[in-house]
């Protein structure tokens, strides 16, 4: 059982899916944006990543860029300046080979048109000459019809994330996404049948009303689904910083020893019905490419979670789509009406960013060898009396080990992985109210 140690995790940590995170963007022209293309060496390996951010129905606990997809003349715009975008962006990248990966993500894909959806894919395999990405997608298993399954199918995706939430339906209706489990396993078989090989569901813990016994119920349905990989969020409730999480009644939010417990109660139940822990939140079955890359230490860490990617660039387009070059991260506009006007006119979209100096990129890389490993050397970062009182600190719950310049998460250090990732971010101290709880 893990340790409950309440000092520690009374403190919001960021979720480092980037180093500096978000919070720490300010605001950036265009010239800053194309300077991230001019840097990148020709022959870097890029990835794609695509953004889609309209939803059938909208959830009450997301905290996505999204908005209902019940507008035709809306969507129709967003994707008209997407095209753009497209053109936009691999103009800027010229011949650069090879494009890794191409990810779509939202939202909800699934929301537009297949037809609209396959225009789109055509459109990137073309201007980017990327027939042979990996293909993925997150989908909303609600507005999953046959016509989409199979044209993911047919255009190769091989990697699909579900958004499951909680099989609980009392739970479902008080976070306003109501689900029946036949939906869950129908895309799963359909995906399945279409040659969709590594399937995510996406979880959450800590759900207003929720209690292990709950928690328990909803893992012991997914895993007789047998997704290869399962992703076990804690759920943010922020209604101050997200409004349309004011819908959700949370007068019985858990507490956080409650919530403490569903993660760890969460982590033996994946771990016993033969998942791999990977990571801070993430599980998948031995085998899968992303066990793969952790267990041959290639994990990595971006914008969209854990990842085996090892791509040099990741360019995002669309609406709030961030984009990750070696020197700097890039922000396109988050409002989709912004959006729509600078992509469409052939520009790129930037609006917020930040430069990674050499010390970022250091700090970075131990944030992310922290996640993903468990493990990273310091050695080549500055050392100060308070970080080393706070390794001490640390060493003495019996979370980390210290062996000279290398620093290792003990077992029981798992989930404080993002605690003791934080030490070493420069930027936390003012910031920290923006993020959640650890656990
Ligand atoms: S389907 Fe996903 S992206 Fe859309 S509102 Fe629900 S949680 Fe958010």
């Amino acid at each position: 059982m893990w340790p409950y140690i309440p000092e520690l995790l009374d403190r919001p940590v960021p979720r480092y899916t980037s180093y500096p995170t978000a919070a720490e963007f300010g605001p950036v022209d265009e010239s800053f944006h194309e300077a991230g293309f001019d840097d990148l060496a020709p022959e870097a390996a890029v990835s794609l990543y695509a953004h889609i951010p309209f939803c059938e129905t909208i959830c009450w606990y997301c905290g996505c860029n999204t908005g209902a997809a019940n507008r035709a003349h809306r969507l129709a715009a967003y994707l008209d300046a997407l095209h753009c975008e497209i053109e936009t962006v691999s103009e800027r990248l010229g011949n650069r080979r090879p494009i890794t990966q191409i990810a779509f993500g939202g939202g909800s894909p699934n929301a537009i048109d297949p037809v609209d959806f396959v225009r789109l894919l055509d459109h990137l395999f073309i201007a980017f000459d990327a027939f042979d990405a990996r293909l993925s997608t997150e989908l909303d298993p609600r507005s999953l019809t046959d016509e989409w399954m199979a044209v993911l199918g047919r255009a190769g995706f091989s990697h699909a994330s579900l958004g499951v939430q909680t099989f609980d339906p009392e739970l479902q209706a008080r976070i306003g996404r109501v689900q029946p489990a036949d939906n869950i396993a129908r895309a799963v078989d359909g995906l399945r049948s279409h040659g969709i090989s590594s399937l995510n569901f996406d979880l959450m813990y800590g759900l207003p009303g929720q209690d292990c016994a709950m928690l328990a119920e909803t893992l012991e349905q997914a895993v007789t689904l047998r997704p290869d990989r399962v992703a076990l969020f804690g759920y943010a409730h922020l209604p101050a910083m997200i409004k349309r999480q004011r819908r959700i009644d949370d007068s019985d939010m858990p507490a956080a020893r409650e919530r403490f417990d569903m993660a760890a109660l969460g982590f033996d139940l994946l771990v016993g019905a033969g998942y791999e822990p990977l990571g801070f939140d993430h599980f998948a079955l031995p085998g899968d490419s992303l066990a793969k890359a952790h267990d041959e230490g290639r994990m990595r860490r971006n914008f969209q979670g854990f990842t085996d990617d090892d791509c040099v660039a990741l360019i995002g387009m669309g609406a709030s789509a961030i984009s990750s070059f070696p020197d700097r991260l890039v922000q396109n506009a988050k409002n989709s009406g912004q959006y729509r006007l600078v992509a469409g006119a052939n520009r790129l979209a930037a609006e917020r960013g930040a430069m990674r100096d050499a010390m970022d990129r250091r700090r970075g890389a131990v944030i992310e060898s922290l996640l993903c490993t468990g493990a990273a050397d310091i050695g080549h970062l500055e050392t100060s009396d308070s970080l080393d009182a706070d390794i001490a600190r640390l060493r003495a719950f019996g979370l980390l080990d210290a062996v000279g310049d290398h620093i290792r998460l003990t077992e029981d250090g798992r989930p404080y992985a993002r605690i003791v990732a934080a030490l070493f971010d420069a930027h936390r101290a003012p910031q920290e109210q923006r993020f959640s709880s650890a656990i």
